[in-house]
């Protein structure tokens, strides 16, 4: 029996390449339902090509012109809408997996409702995590779905742990299965051979071209910044129940281990691969499975050498700022991540320079405020509004 899914963020990278192993298994996954932001014209090509039984557009206007064109063309594909149509479609009973693949905050309450309905979900909306770490995981743990990572570092980690613990997320005890660390690397981005002076004159387009990944625009910047190693760091906390000092993160420019789980007695666990997502998302979706991604197998006589750095907080910045709100608060968290949207859009925009990225996301921190109990998520919510109040105002200033 094929499973159904569905793909919130269809339109963007992970979701091709979700499209892409199911491209290479298509007995095995039949799609459910498939959301998009604006793409009007990828939704459309997806439309024709995998016939979902439902998709739709966030944006309004959107969302309407493809009901247009679906009519149109006479494709056997429903348009709902209105607020709850995606909480809907994530909840039907039909749907056993979810890939959550919105960027940013706007993937949270999809991704939560799809928690809360039990579903297998697949995450790789990390800022999902980033925000509301706590109350995710134990809405996970309330409804018993399962939350399988799909971000490469934390399903490589995943996959390097023992059942125990790949089957209690959010709350496992990483001493008791006999684990010290969690080893998370990261590539350090195209400025990783970068002078610190250099920095503050780069382009959008340079930061966006990533030596060794290809992704949306967001988490290339973030990468650029290591302000998502930052966010990794927080998600990987969350999903793995980490204690103080339980994670260290290590430059490794190559991207070919994804990450490494240090074991008390010496040994060190590593997964390894292309830096292609179609292998973490066919593990997830086929999980405790395996099958094929179309992704090659590594050549190790042409990789040559790995290497390995400890990051240099001067150079980035983010990723301090990220480590300490990780020990901070949950509210910390959501201020960070929140501040950091807004902040990458203006640098997209040129309206700030790379090394003000920082800058605008320190200048939020420093003004946050705590405004109740940590766990519950209209709090949360109301964190996010202020911050990216803050960094709008912080942003202007710059500019003026
Ligand atoms: P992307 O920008 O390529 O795609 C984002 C998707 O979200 C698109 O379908 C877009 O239409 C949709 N979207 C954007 N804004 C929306 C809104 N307001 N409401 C509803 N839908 C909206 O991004 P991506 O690179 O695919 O990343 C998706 C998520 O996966 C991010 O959280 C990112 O951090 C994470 N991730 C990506 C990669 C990667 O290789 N691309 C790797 C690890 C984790
Ligand atoms: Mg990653």
């Amino acid at each position: 029996m094929s499973k159904q899914l569905v793909i919130l963020g269809a339109t963007g990278s992970i979701g091709s390449s979700t499209l892409k192993v199911i491209r290479e298994n298509p007995q095995s996954f039949s799609l459910f339902g498939v959301t998009g932001g604006k793409n009007l014209a990828t939704m459309l090509d997806i439309c024709r090509e995998f016939s979902p039984q439902y998709a739709l557009m966030a944006d309004e206007a959107s969302n309407h012109k493809l009901r247009e064109a679906i009519k149109a063309e006479s494709l056997k594909v429903e348009v709902p809408s209105g607020d709850k149509a995606i909480a809907e479609l994530v909840k039907a009973s039909e749907v056993e997996l979810v890939m959550a693949a919105i960027v940013g905050a706007a993937g949270l309450l999809p991704t939560l409702a799809a928690v809360e309905a039990g579903k297998t979900v697949l995450l790789a909306n990390k800022e999902a995590l980033v925000m509301s770490g706590a109350i995710f995981m134990e809405a996970a743990r309330k409804s018993g779905a399962q939350v399988l990572p799909v971000d490469s570092e934390h399903n490589a980690i995943f996959q390097c742990m023992p059942e125990q613990v790949q089957q209690q997320l959010g709350y496992c005890d990483l001493s008791n299965a006999g684990v010290s660390k969690i080893l998370l690397t990261g590539s350090g981005g195209p400025f990783r051979y970068n002078d610190l002076d250099s920095l503050s004159s780069v382009t959008p387009a340079q930061a966006c071209a990533h030596p060794n990944w290809s992704m949306g625009q967001k988490i290339s910047v973030d990468s650029a910044t290591m302000m998502n190693k930052g966010l990794e760091y927080i998600e990987a906390k969350r999903l793995f129940n980490t204690q103080p000092n339980q994670i260290d993160v290590i430059i490794h420019p190559q991207s070919i281990i994804h990450s490494m789980v240090q074991y008390c007695d010496g040994s060190v666990l590593a997964q390894m691969g292309q830096p292609d997502m179609a292998t973490p998302i066919a593990h997830v979706m086929a999980y405790p499975q395996r099958q094929v991604s179309g992704v090659e197998a590594l050549d190790f006589f042409s990789i040559g050498e790995l290497s390995f750095m400890p990051p240099d907080y001067a150079k980035y910045p983010c990723l301090k700022l990220a480590i300490d709100a990780c020990y901070d608060s949950q509210t910390a968290t959501t201020c960070l991540n929140a501040a950091n949207e807004v902040a990458v859009e203006a640098f997209l925009a040129e309206r700030i320079k790379f090394t003000q990225i920082a800058e605008v996301v320190a200048t939020c921190l420093d003004k946050q405020s705590y405004m109740g109990a940590e766990t519950e998520l209209s709090v949360l919510l109301e964190v996010d509004q202020r911050a990216r109040m803050h960094a709008d105002a912080a942003v202007k200033r710059i500019c003026a």
